[in-house]
């Protein structure tokens, strides 16, 4: 199949830890690349961000990155990017001449609107399948964000317009399809497609890297209040007052280490850890190259994540490839991938006390850190390893072109068109 994935804000070139550089960008390339693995020709578009980024960049002999002027040349947040999504499509289907791919796949709700305008063009004489990934919904961030939310107001009728258009969408959970068919979508038109973890990358052994006697609690993720880093935190504090007081936390993500400084969410956290008395606790690592990560995830004793809500989450399955136990918020995805007592613990969100009570029960346990981290293991490998979840993407792509082509065969007017 020839098959165009559309990543606005999301390069799969880009470095992971910023505030708009994380699981989407790993997801599209790993993605990606499972399916040019498997014989598809995949070319990926993305906003150019910089002016110095060439305008193609070849990955694998059938997997490209192609960089679409749409926009100042520069970095910007994402919710900054609707105003460009007509300029993306341009590009996007200039690229495509009068050959077409036979599916093309949106991430995030602007790249599906994007997706959805280069299809519809009347200069291609043919119906271009479309297939959406959200990645994140409107009405789950407002819920959780209120005020906070910085999408633009258009997101409000523009993503579920997008849900209802798309030909089929891929959720990466269950939880996303409660919430699509709260929003109205027909469930039937939904497959699920999970993220994935690069097994080869991420596995239980390899390089270590080194730490102190103390016990080494870690959260991984770009430095945004939602991601509850300040619940670890919190959780130190009250494992101190348990006994636990040999706990060093370690943070690795928010920008590069020397400018964390002039990073509000890592100086907030900061604050909070003064606060409590556990600062001399805290490691703020910046952001991590990946080559780096499994290295970090095999040093702790655990790996916490506790945010406020999550679309998937793809951390916790890292965590879990290295043989890591991971204590998590029950909440989005992780309540998929995470199995309360089997390859973790869940507690419910944003409760510091509950957190420290788990990691209190794991720091005390060594038998039972090493049963649910080899669970954790043989859970990736079973479930999500990227060839499997590619494989689950294939079929969604061509359950999706037999529906458009037996459309077209009911439709006579574009039947006769083709
Ligand atoms: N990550 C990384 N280096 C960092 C911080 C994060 O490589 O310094 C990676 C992390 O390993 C994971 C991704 O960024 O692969 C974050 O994905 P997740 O789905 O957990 O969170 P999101 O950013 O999508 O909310």
């Amino acid at each position: 199949m020839k098959i165009s994935m559309v990543s606005e804000h999301a390069s799969p070139l880009a470095a992971l830890g910023g505030v708009d550089a994380g699981g989407q960008n790993v997801h599209v390339a790993a993605l990606s690349e499972a399916l040019a693995r498997r014989g598809h020709h995949v070319t990926v578009y993305t906003r150019r961000d910089s002016a110095d980024l060439p305008e193609r960049v070849r990955i694998l002999p059938d997997l490209e990155v192609v960089h679409v002027d749409a926009g100042p040349a520069q970095r910007l947040p994402k919710d900054e990017l609707l105003p460009f999504m007509g300029k993306l499509a341009d590009g996007i289907s200039r690229d495509w001449g009068n050959r077409p791919p036979d599916v093309v796949h949106g991430h995030f709700w602007m790249s599906g609107l994007a997706a959805l305008d280069a299809a519809r063009r009347g200069s291609i004489r043919i119906h271009v399948p479309v297939v959406q990934t959200f990645h994140a919904l409107g009405p789950v961030k407002r819920r959780h964000q209120g005020a906070q939310d910085t999408s633009p107001l258009e997101r409000q009728w523009l993503e579920p317009s997008v849900a209802r258009s798309v030909d089929r969408i891929i959720a990466t959970c269950s939880d996303e399809v409660f919430e699509l068919k709260a929003m109205g979508i027909d469930t039937t038109r939904i497959s699920i497609a999970p993220c994935g973890v690069d097994v080869h990358l991420f596995a239980g052994d390899g390089a270590v890297e080194p730490r102190s006697s103390a016990h080494r609690i870690l959260s991984v993720g770009r430095l945004v209040p939602r991601k509850g880093v300040d619940l670890a935190i919190r959780a130190l504090s009250l494992l101190r007052n348990a006994g636990f007081a040999d706990v060093e936390l370690l943070i690795v993500g928010g920008g590069d280490a020397a400018a964390l400084g002039d990073d509000a969410e890592a100086s907030r956290l900061s604050a909070v850890a003064t606060e409590l008395g556990v600062r001399d606790q805290v490691t703020f690592r910046g952001q991590v190259p990946r080559g780096a990560m499994p290295g970090i995830f095999r040093s702790a004793d655990a790996v916490v994540c506790t945010p406020w809500y999550e679309p998937f989450g793809i951390v916790p399955l890292e965590a879990m490839a290295c043989g890591i136990p991971v204590v998590a918020a029950a909440v989005g995805g992780l309540r998929d991938t995470v199995v309360d007592h089997g390859t973790g613990l869940h507690v419910p969100p944003k409760d510091p006390a509950a957190l420290a009570a788990a990691l209190a029960r794991l720091l005390g346990d060594a038998r039972l850190r090493r049963d649910l981290g080899r669970a954790g293991q043989e859970r990736v490998r079973v479930r999500y390893s990227w060839d499997r979840v590619a494989g689950e993407t294939e079929r969604a792509y061509l359950h999706t072109l037999a529906a458009c082509a037996d459309s077209r065969r009911l439709d006579p007017v574009e039947g006769a068109a083709l």
